[in-house]
């Protein structure tokens, strides 16, 4: 908090970068990388928008390259920066294209925090309009680096309506008011199972708990994912729902908060 009161370390743009959005969660598991991903390739299909980055930054659990069906290493530029694999047109970054899905990974925190280092700066990432960050869950010294090492547009905080969801998503909020990342507002997520057979609606996780958190803060609600299995398959096959089912209520959940975000 001292830090903090003795005013930001200096946040250095990535060249060609126009637009930083993090996505973050207090805690894991709760739909914070389907979310990244999904809402990349929302913003992508914008007419304003020309070129889109998604980075993975959750190097304990990489997820960005099965969700985007993606593997290999990257090849090197001229300038010995790592050229991104690309798929549905957006430029990705993740540790788990530089070592094996197996290879079990003991990080200390300073290599972390260098590894994100690598995964921002030595990537030829071209001219892009919005480079999406798929944060590591919780708030701690990672997140806090990533917020006060790059000038950060906006933070989207996914959260499920379950109460000990939203104390995580309250403290992640939190973290980034106090740095000055302006907070775009709260996804809930997995607020209503839809039954594909009966259509009947079950708020397994509670009802509207993320609404009254946002107003509570008093930020926006930028939408409401469903529990849908479309999207846990879709993701797991590596074609994201927005992609693979652009009409789907699923998709087009995901596509109202892109435009949320524009
Ligand atoms: P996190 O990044 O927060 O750890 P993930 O995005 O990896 O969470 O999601 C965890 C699991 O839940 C994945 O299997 C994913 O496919 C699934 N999932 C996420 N959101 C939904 C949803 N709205 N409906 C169904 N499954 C979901």
């Amino acid at each position: 908090a001292q830090l903090m009161s003795r005013g930001l370390p200096k946040q250095k743009p990535i060249p060609g970068v126009k637009h930083v959005v993090v996505v973050a969660s207090g805690k894991g598991g709760v739909g914070k990388s389907t979310t990244a991903v999904n809402l990349a390739l929302g913003i992508a299909a914008s007419d304003q928008v020309k070129a889109v980055g998604l980075l993975d930054a959750d190097v304990y659990g990489p997820s960005i390259p099965r969700m985007m069906n993606l593997k290999g290493n990257p090849e090197l530029s001229k300038n010995n920066l790592m050229i991104p694999l690309v798929n549905y047109s957006i430029k990705c970054m993740s540790m788990g294209f530089l070592v094996e899905e197996t290879a079990p990974i003991v990080w200390r925190g300073l290599m972390v925090m260098s590894a994100i280092e690598k995964l921002l700066r030595q990537v030829d990432w071209g001219e892009l309009d919005y480079l999406v960050i798929d944060m590591p869950p919780g708030t701690g010294d990672v997140q806090l680096s990533i917020s006060q090492n790059v000038p950060i547009s906006g933070a989207v905080i996914v959260s499920t309506p379950q109460d000990i969801a939203l104390v995580d998503a309250r403290r992640g909020a939190e973290m980034f008011q106090k740095v000055n990342v302006p907070i775009l507002g709260l996804v809930q997520n997995m607020s209503v199972f839809q039954c594909p057979k009966c259509n009947h609606e079950t708020h397994i996780f509670g009802e509207e708990g993320a609404r009254r958190l946002a107003e509570t803060l008093g930020f926006d609600v930028l939408g409401d994912i469903p529990l849908h299995i479309n999207i846990r398959e879709t993701s797991d096959q590596g074609r994201p729902v927005v992609v693979s089912d652009p009409q789907s209520s699923e998709a087009k959940a995901y596509l109202k908060i892109a435009s949320e975000v524009l």
